[in-house]
């Protein structure tokens, strides 16, 4: 934010903490392009930038409950995702995003201005900045150059980090990690760091999940969404699925009502059998989605696809990226730019959209290459 215009604010300057003076806040896709920062309707854009699902479904509320303060962790909520990923209910905590999963381990397990935790980029770029927030160091373990775990570069940092952060499939790159390199980071850390596999896209790669491990590694977090396949990035709900152990010592830092009435309804019915049924047919169709825009990219000789597409987006670099992402944002089609991350030079990142939102996507593409072939 900038705030040359301000008024004098020196005392507020001199109460705000150095850590958050040092803060650069998230750039998240809605805050780089809200409805507002255009001009534009925002009805005419497509936003293909926020690895989001193209269209919400209908929801029911129930507004009798509405006056009463809603339980921490409504039980119905906490079966129906345990009954999901095919765990207990004390090994499941519902959070207000997988964002906020993200914090609470931080604030669970490292002390501010003493502790580290450890990322491996590029990768989300929320781990670093809620370590950030509440002063906790930030080590970083760059993947190798196939996005593949850096396993020798990981070991440096045991004793030294309280929580390493690993995504499968991971954002931006689309890979998925190899399980004997989680295997390998797991007993690296056994006994003396939580490690924490984000899946918020598992479900573009179902096979892969791995809570399987849970009943092995008591070292292990997984953190879980319904932004993504479940196509309700809106209603702000995440699962944390780990030993009840650790659920406990997170259930100490959590808000008291961090998931509100109509969030639980929602999530409860989303998912139930059928709605469980109505995101694997959404999962197929982004899948084809992904096929589509892939080999769309591919016809242009100079377009590099990066990473893989084992989840809902398409990371692919070009030179004139820069040159692309401005004249698709004229042209109101909203992609992410991706090229300031560690190894990701000239590299963009679109989201999967409906099939008219890809054509669109497609056509525009098509269309910079042809002007600036001619
Ligand atoms: C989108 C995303 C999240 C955040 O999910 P919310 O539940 O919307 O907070 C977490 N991790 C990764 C890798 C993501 O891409």
């Amino acid at each position: 934010m900038d705030n040359r215009n301000t008024p004098a604010n020196t005392w507020i300057d001199a109460l705000t903490t150095e850590h958050v003076k040092r803060l650069r806040p998230y750039e998240s896709a809605r805050r780089l392009f809200s409805a507002s920062t255009k001009s534009g309707d925002a009805n005419s854009q497509v936003w293909l930038n926020a690895n989001e699902a193209p269209v919400a479904d209908e929801f029911r509320v129930n507004s009798e409950v509405f006056n009463r303060y809603p339980d921490c962790q409504p039980e119905e909520l906490i079966s129906a995702y345990a009954s999901y990923c095919g765990l207990e209910n004390r090994q499941v905590i519902t959070t207000r995003g997988a964002d906020e999963g993200i914090e609470l381990i931080i604030r669970g397990f490292c002390d501010a201005g003493k502790d580290s935790v450890l990322i491996c980029p590029p990768t989300y770029g929320m781990y670093a900045i809620s370590a950030q927030t509440f002063n906790v160091g930030v080590e970083k373990a760059q993947l190798k150059p196939d996005f593949s775990l850096d396993l020798q570069a990981i070991e440096q940092y045991v004793d030294k980090v309280k929580v390493v952060f690993l995504c499968s499939p991971n954002n931006p790159t689309g890979t998925r990690l190899s399980e004997d390199d989680v295997i390998a980071v797991l007993n690296m850390f056994k006994n003396k760091a939580v490690v924490v596999l984000d899946e918020a896209y598992i479900e573009f790669d179902a096979e892969h999940a791995k809570t399987n491990l849970l009943a092995q590694f008591d070292n292990l977090v997984i953190l879980r969404t319904l932004s993504k396949a479940f196509a309700l990035a809106g209603i702000r709900c995440g699962f944390v699925l780990s030993n009840p152990i650790i659920a406990k010592v997170l259930m100490k830092v959590i808000a008291p009502y961090p998931v509100p009435a109509p969030v639980a309804q929602i999530a409860t019915s989303a998912l139930s059998e059928s709605g469980i049924a109505h995101m694997r047919n959404r999962v197929q169709d982004l899948q084809a989605g992904m096929v589509f825009i892939t080999d769309a990219l591919q016809q242009h000789g100079e377009v590099e696809i990066v990473g893989d597409t084992k989840a809902n987006f398409v990371l692919f670099r070009h030179e004139a990226n820069a040159e692309l992402m401005d004249y698709l944002v004229d042209h109101d089609m909203i992609i992410r730019n991706q090229s300031k991350q560690i190894s990701l030079h000239n590299c963009l990142r679109i989201t999967v959209g409906s099939e008219k939102e890809n054509h669109a996507l497609i056509h525009l593409i098509n269309d910079f290459f042809k002007r600036k072939a001619a």
